[in-house]
């Protein structure tokens, strides 16, 4: 499996463009805003985007789905409790950088446990609520990419419309903990870590 990583827009968000070799089959996990960068790394590395996956439905992450959606026919996925959030600038918080960021509705509305196939790849779809109520994670044999629930040493900020402390802590520990050490976490903000790591490490889960 390879994991194309690029930091987009005002917030740093993190985008992953996932993939495996040989397969021109690929899944980008949160787009961010930087339409440009993203088709760049596509056509470099001759892939064909299945489909988009979204950890959640905050402005940092979903910047260019519908431009990205539009020029490769992939489709989306957002958990079904954070569907609105891609046509509601009051929901996805576009507000806070005075832009009105409206996407199209999603195509795949996920729910605890699902698996999305793509090539060889099978995502499956932990619901994390906390940081949002509909944030999940996505799970690719010992891969997780984490969006805002989990990152290097610390964890998604919960005093956002829709946030809880007790349920970020809650989804972490049933969630994500309880995997096993060499689990791969690639969050939504900052650098690449791993399960075993932020349970040794990060003060949040002490
Ligand atoms: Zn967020
Ligand atoms: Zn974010």
């Amino acid at each position: 499996m390879k994991v194309l990583t690029l930091k987009t827009g005002y917030m740093a968000a993190n985008a992953y463009i996932v993939y495996t070799e040989n397969k021109p089959e690929a899944v980008i996990i949160d787009p961010g805003d930087d339409i440009e960068l993203i088709m760049d790394l596509i056509k470099e590395h001759e892939l064909k985007l299945e489909k988009i996956l979204l950890t959640h439905g905050h402005f940092d992450h979903i910047g260019a789905v519908k431009d990205l959606k539009e020029r490769t026919g992939a489709q989306v996925a957002i958990h079904k409790q954070e569907a609105d959030f891609l046509t509601d600038p009051n929901k996805n918080l576009s507000y806070i950088i005075n832009r009105q960021i409206v996407q199209d509705p999603a195509d795949i509305f996920l729910e605890d446990g699902d698996l999305i196939r793509v090539a060889d790849m099978e995502f499956k779809v932990l619901h994390t609520p906390g940081h949002t109520e509909g944030g999940v994670c996505y799970k690719l044999g010992k891969v997780l990419f984490t969006g805002d629930t989990l990152f290097e040493g610390s964890v998604g900020r919960t005093d956002l419309s829709g946030g809880s402390y007790e349920q970020l802590m809650s989804s972490i520990r049933e969630k994500l903990l309880v995997l096993d050490d060499d689990h791969l976490v690639y969050p939504g903000h900052g650098r690449q870590t791993t399960i075993g790591r932020e349970r040794r490490e990060n003060p949040f889960l002490a």
